[in-house]
């Protein structure tokens, strides 16, 4: 479906963004995959694309709270593979504190991560996808661009002003070809998800076992976590010709949690 497009995904090296990595590679967009972690397990998985897939796919170590990077990440998909075609910004971190304590760096990487970069990817791609009058940007917010859960202060914020960058973004780009949407999933095993049940646990005063069963599947009334590759598998519609007439919208995919 995608043969001769290039798909950027930022924070692909786990969890949702290497699920949607593998996607668009699977219908033969090169890749430019991003994030943090081991080199070698990133070499691993970025070789794994290209013999999986007979596709070109290179690895962006760009930091996200780095706007220059950011930007450097998007030069990299236009002079080495010949465009930036899909971007989606997916890299994202979590803290989970009442507010009183919550620590102001913590408050601070967050937005730029989950928030900022989005922008700045944005800004450094759309001009591209202007001139070749086609794209898709698609952001990966959260039920929590919709509704908010306690102690996550930050996270909500910045995946609620995620929606608004979505908004204006689809309005700006809708004569151009370009299509801009979010992709809202509830709980998805990860390892993002995996990491902050102690700290639940600890701000709830109960146990990880409760965190699991009575705080994280509760808000799910599947009581199933999403999979990664039902999230890739949305984000694979959303690129394609079929829904192009798609633009601004906050697609939830979160076992009917924000039907509540
Ligand atoms: P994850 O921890 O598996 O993946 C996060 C990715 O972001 C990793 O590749 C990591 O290296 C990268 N990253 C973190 N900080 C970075 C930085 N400074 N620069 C570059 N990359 C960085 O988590 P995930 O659950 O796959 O999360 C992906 C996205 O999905 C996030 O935006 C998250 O908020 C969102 N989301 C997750 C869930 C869930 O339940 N897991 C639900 C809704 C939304």
């Amino acid at each position: 479906m995608f043969k001769g497009k290039v798909a950027v995904v930022t924070g692909s090296t786990s969890g949702i963004g290497l699920a949607y990595a593998r996607a668009f590679a699977k219908e033969g967009a090169n890749i430019v995959i991003n994030g943090l972690g081991d080199a070698a397990a990133i070499e691993t998985e970025r070789a794994r694309i290209e013999t999986d897939f007979g596709v070109k796919c290179l690895y962006s170590p760009a930091n996200m709270l780095k706007p220059e990077e950011i930007e450097g990440m998007v030069k990299l998909a236009e002079t080495e593979l010949g465009s930036c075609d899909i971007l989606v910004n997916n890299a994202g971190i979590q803290h989970v504190s009442p507010i009183e304590e919550f620590p102001i760096d913590k408050w601070n990487m967050i937005i730029a991560i989950n928030l900022s970069a989005a922008f700045f990817a944005m800004r450094a791609a759309i001009p591209g996808m202007k001139a070749r009058k086609w794209g898709r940007i698609i952001n990966t917010a959260s039920a929590h661009a919709l509704v908010a859960s306690p102690f996550k202060s930050a996270y909500v914020s910045a995946k609620h002003g995620i929606a608004g960058l979505t908004k204006t973004a689809a309005l700006e780009t809708a004569q151009f070809g370009i299509t801009v949407n979010a992709i809202c999933p509830g709980y998805v095993w990860t390892p993002l998800v995996e990491k902050q049940i102690p700290d639940t646990a600890k701000a709830r005063g109960i146990s990880e076992e409760e965190v699991k069963k009575n705080v994280i599947l509760a808000a799910q009334p599947t009581k199933e976590f999403v999979t990664v590759e039902e999230v890739a598998a949305y984000a694979v519609f959303l690129a394609s010709d079929n829904a192009r007439s798609i633009t601004g919208s906050m697609q939830s995919i979160d076992g009917g949690w924000t039907a509540e």
